[in-house]
């Protein structure tokens, strides 16, 4: 009997497994991975699911995405347990009443983002299907700051991996730098390129595509496009569902999430298509309103990108939305190929009135400006004292007109301290997890921005082969 198998947006890959699905990460004709069938969920595991403590839900919601010969019952509960026992709140992902909304907080992870739901998930299942199958795996990547911290928690100390990430040398706040370069274990590399977070993106990009060099020091990639990383995220979906409803099928629920690569809105997206009664996906961008613009007029085409105060954000070209494209064009591979080379040739994508109308029925997206966003932090703090980071502050701003939507909260805003200073005039406290991170010891080899470089650094500090 064949399970659930994964293909791609494009559809010129093989059937696979989902283990093979997430040590492939990008399809290899280009497209991304996605089940060939969605599992369906029934009112009976609806109300069944709402009490489940977290971890328990994620296996739940995980369990018919991978066949069991695949991935055994005892080993996805012992994956879920173990990834989310790291996480400083009882709850994992607490849903709270602040400032009259409600309010997802999905940042009490070790580096206090939403990534580490997904990367504490991914590092675990990365250990166990190297562990089951043999092989090294070198994760390569560049960030801005929040990816990259969460990779390195979500991966630090597990044998078979070493991580490289690249920052821009001095150009990531003093705290996210830390939260990197703190981590001692033998398998993190820290590099501080002496460039731009996008020489860094361009210098991976590069060893990505040296093809003999990528097979030989078996690269993999931890960026947003990884099938699991959005099965984690798609658990808190239903878990929120089941704290607001008391698992009453009927109960519908609008969700409020600040988007940048459409990877956290594509899991709500995924519940919402499993059955999980979602009413509205507010989607909320800041300035950098590629989806935005999408969601109201039909035509996808990216723009510069501009600085803001949610740096997560800041994203014209979002490596998810192909996969919603898949399931808006019908499921028809051949018309993805077609509207992603139009983006390659033309730099837009153009979709029928008709589906566009379709996408509007489920989407409500909302672009936020810089001073709305402050604006928003300064007086849900006035009302209620309570603080929100300016990533979840253009979520709650955007479903101003949605009063009873759980709005997702993707980081403490003690890691955005500067927008949060420019709003109500001083620095939210350190929590625990950050006092006294900047007198850690660090490690961090600086190099210039050179791909040869640092190809050069990578094979020198990996055990030869
Ligand atoms: C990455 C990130 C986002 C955007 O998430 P996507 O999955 O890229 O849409 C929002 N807020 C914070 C704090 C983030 O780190």
């Amino acid at each position: 009997m064949m399970g659930v198998r994964y293909i791609s947006t494009r559809g010129q890959v093989e059937p696979l497994t989902f283990t093979q699905a997430v040590m492939m990460g990008l399809a290899t004709d280009g497209g991304l991975l996605l089940p060939d069938a969605i599992p369906q969920v029934t009112p009976d595991h609806l109300r069944q699911w709402a009490t489940l403590p977290f971890a328990e839900l994620a296996v739940q919601v995980i369990r018919p995405f991978a066949d069991a010969e695949d991935l055994p019952d005892v080993v996805l509960r012992e994956i879920c347990q173990r990834a989310f026992a790291c996480f400083a709140h009882p709850e994992v992902t607490p849903l709270v009443q602040a400032g009259g909304r409600r309010i997802l907080e999905l940042f009490h992870g070790p580096t206090l983002a939403f990534k580490d739901v997904a990367l504490q998930f991914l590092g675990n299942l990365f250990e166990y299907i190297l562990s089951r199958d043999g092989g090294a795996l070198n994760i390569l990547g560049a960030t801005s700051g929040d990816t990259g911290s969460a990779a390195i928690h979500g991966v630090r100390g597990r044998s078979g991996i070493h991580i490289f990430i690249l920052h821009p040398h001095q150009r990531v706040s003093p705290i996210q730098e830390r939260q990197m370069t703190s981590v001692l274990d033998d398998n993190v590399h820290n590099i501080a390129i002496r460039g731009s977070f996008d020489d860094g993106q361009q210098i991976v990009k590069d060893l990505f595509n040296d093809l003999p060099f990528r097979q030989r020091y078996q690269l993999g990639a931890i960026n947003s496009i990884n099938w699991a990383r959005i099965l984690a995220q798609t658990a808190y979906y239903f878990f929120a569902w089941g704290r607001l409803s008391a698992g009453h099928p009927d109960r519908r629920v609008s969700f409020a999430v600040p988007t940048g690569n459409f990877g956290d809105i594509f899991a709500g997206y995924l519940a919402q298509r499993m059955g999980l009664p979602i009413e509205r996906l507010i989607l909320a961008t800041n300035r950098n309103d590629i989806l935005t613009r999408f969601f109201q007029s039909g035509c996808y085409g990216s723009a510069e990108v501009k600085p803001t105060v949610s740096p997560s954000m800041d994203i014209q070209r979002a490596s998810n939305f192909e996969r919603y494209l898949y399931y808006l064009l019908d499921e028809d591979a051949q018309q993805v190929r077609q509207a992603m080379h139009d983006l390659e040739q033309s730099g837009q994508i153009t979709v029928s009135a008709e589906k566009r109308q379709q996408a509007a029925q489920l989407f409500h997206a909302v672009a936020v400006s810089e001073e709305e966003t402050l604006e928003q932090i300064r007086s849900f703090h006035q009302q209620s004292g309570y603080l929100l980071d300016p990533h979840t502050a253009v979520g709650v701003r955007a479903a101003f007109d949605y009063p009873d939507a759980i709005c997702l909260a993707t980081a403490h805003p003690a890691k955005f301290g500067d927008a949060v200073r420019q709003a109500i005039g001083h620095e939210p406290p350190l929590p625990p997890a950050l006092q006294g991170m900047l007198d850690r010891p660090s490690r961090c080899t600086i190099l210039a921005a050179d791909t040869a470089q640092i190809k050069q650094h990578i094979v020198a500090t990996l055990p030869p082969r």
